[in-house]
């Protein structure tokens, strides 16, 4: 690695230089979804935020273990451990197992994130699977004097903690705001204070995901699982921990506590978190019905956009912003995303077929080259690596057109280095390419005779039979154009 790695680091908001704690490795805990519904938009922005972290480090030569978290017990309806067990009332609702909730919903996720073109980490424990490291867990920090037991219920004590070690580096939140800021929770509440948080919960009769322990039946609160689960797989001391932005308070806040309540150091070395994704310029809510599902954009089945959009377009959009920064879904942006992103795969295609001319070329490939390293080394700027794409897809076009020259080695290094960027680093597929590849041979040519028929029908005016074609294939999003030199179709 010849360029040093700069990150942003939320715990002291400052970039700064990535040294792992092992040579060449590097740990890193994202938080998972919680499998209680069908993956959110913005959840999904994240992950795919991380999966660039994960690519890139990988391709900087690094062996990462990426840990992501399945929640899959614990996370009560309000993050202040009140309410339902979000799997038991979706359960409850359903009439159905907890467990079949956490597979549904599990089984979502994962296909989505695959339709993204996600990596899979490489552990992704569930919190129910860790219901004993948990147990044990709370033992270490009820034993250094920080957690406290009432009616079969033990809580963090957060005011105790912060008089031996600061309470909310992370956030930024002193303990007396806080103080000032909690509400009281009118004595229904078994807390010394209302800023202490629930390590395990005493189950309620009605209540279904239970476990035994040295307390009560209960279940865990939902910081600790990952504590239990990083700290397990990661070790007390980690390089990265990440999420989205919305998890920095209370959630992360309180795996620093419960992990330095403990081992008396902080438990990762850089915190990063990744900004928030609205739609048409406000916050995605299913309250306000301003919400849409990964699957609703690519089938195209909804009433926010005219239009389908792939899951290598909606890649592609997230990715043309800095993870940092909040995105905007829109129609326009979006199908702006799609253009741009035909016109790079365009550009690409051409590399396999350019003209290889004998003099030197008209593009200086090193410095392009450490460009587009500078960008990914400064706090892995996607959007600005993207825009040094448009550049080589520009030059390839020139060359293409017989404007520019490419000799031989420099059409090798920048196929290499395209193929780096464009599908290792940024993760973007050709979807065109996977089509041929599902079956796509025999669906082009019985598409082509389905077009023919219509054709036929059209020449004996038969327009019944051509447009009910037309309309049956539009439902199954395939368009078919009519153009002076015959007819085309897309597959949306
Ligand atoms: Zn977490």
């Amino acid at each position: 690695m010849d360029s040093t790695l700069v990150l942003y680091n939320s715990l002291n908001g400052k970039k700064e230089t990535f040294k792992s704690i092992l040579p060449n490795h590097v740990g890193m805990y994202v938080c998972g979804p919680t499998v209680y519904s069908n993956v959110h938009l913005g959840n999904c922005r994240t992950f795919i935020s991380f999966d660039l972290i994960f690519r890139y480090l990988q391709h900087l030569g690094y062996k990462v273990r990426y840990v992501r978290n399945i929640t899959d017990a614990g996370h009560l309806e309000n993050d202040a451990d009140e309410g339902e067990d979000r799997i038991a009332k979706k359960a409850r609702l359903e009439s159905i197992e907890p467990m079949e909730v956490v597979q549904r919903y599990t089984v979502d996720f994962r296909d989505t994130m695959a339709q993204f073109n996600a990596l899979v980490p490489s552990i992704e424990p569930t919190a129910t699977g860790h219901i004993v490291e948990q147990i044990e867990l709370i033992k270490e920090i009820i034993e250094q004097g920080y957690a406290y037991e009432v009616n079969g219920s033990v809580y963090f004590d957060v005011i105790k903690f912060n008089k031996d070690i600061p309470y909310g580096k992370l956030s930024g939140r002193n303990i007396e705001d806080l103080i000032h800021n909690t509400r009281t929770l009118d004595g229904q509440s078994d807390k010394k204070n209302p800023q202490d948080f629930a390590l395990w919960k005493k189950a309620e009769p009605v209540h279904i995901m239970r476990w035994p322990s040295p307390w009560s039946e209960g279940f865990p609160g939902w910081h600790l699982e990952c504590t239990a689960m990083s700290t397990k797989y990661l070790g007390s001391q980690f390089d990265i921990h990440g999420g989205g932005m919305d998890l920095k308070f209370p959630h992360h806040e309180c795996e620093i506590a419960q992990a330095e309540s403990i081992h008396k150091k902080s438990p990762v070395n850089y915190w990063l978190h990744a900004n928030m994704l609205t739609l048409n310029g406000k916050k995605m809510a299913k309250s306000t019905g301003n919400n849409i599902l990964p699957g609703e954009m690519f089938s195209g089945e909804n009433s926010i956009f005219k239009k389908a959009f792939s899951p290598m377009t909606v890649r592609f959009f997230i990715l043309q912003a800095h993870y940092r920064s909040i995105v905007d879904l829109s129609e326009s942006a979006l199908e702006a995303s799609e253009k741009g992103f035909q016109r790079l795969i365009d550009g690409i295609s051409k590399l396999e077929r350019l003209p290889i001319g004998d003099k030197t070329s008209d593009f200086d490939l090193v410095k392009w080259k450490n460009k587009c390293y500078a960008a990914m080394n400064d706090d892995f700027n996607s959007p600005l690596l993207i825009a040094h794409l448009f550049d080589a897809v520009k030059y390839i076009n020139a060359v293409d057109n017989g404007l520019q020259q490419i000799n031989k080695d420099d059409l090798k290094d920048l196929s290499k280095l395209i193929n780096d960027f464009f599908f290792d680093v940024l993760g973007l597929l050709n979807e065109d390419d996977n089509n041929k590849e599902n079956g796509g041979v025999q669906l082009d040519g019985a598409l082509n005779l389905i077009l023919e028929l219509r054709n036929k029908a059209r020449a004996s005016k038969d327009f019944e039979t051509s447009d009910l074609i037309r309309d049956s294939l539009s439902e199954l999003n395939i368009q078919i154009n009519d153009t002076s030199e015959g007819t085309t179709f897309k597959i949306n």
